[in-house]
């Protein structure tokens, strides 16, 4: 699989080296964000519990932008 951001940038040489938890697009080390995201236990309709720990997520520039917070 190729990088999607590269691809679209016109270098169709950059092979993706995760996958954007979010929208699924790969994406290569340079735009790769990981955020360490908290977990979440139990779902709707049943109200969730946090976690202790953090979980580490690959998002792509764009979701990670919509997703806001952290670093
Ligand atoms: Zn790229
Ligand atoms: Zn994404």
């Amino acid at each position: 699989m190729m990088c999607y951001i590269c691809a679209k940038e016109g270098q169709f040489d950059s092979d993706a080296v995760a996958v954007c938890t979010i929208c699924g697009m790969g994406t290569c080390m340079n735009h790769t964000i990981r955020k360490d995201i908290d977990v979440w236990e139990g779902g709707y309709p049943f109200p969730a519990k946090k976690l202790p720990k953090k979980m580490p997520r690959m998002f792509c520039p764009d979701c990670s932008a919509a997703f806001g917070k952290g670093k």
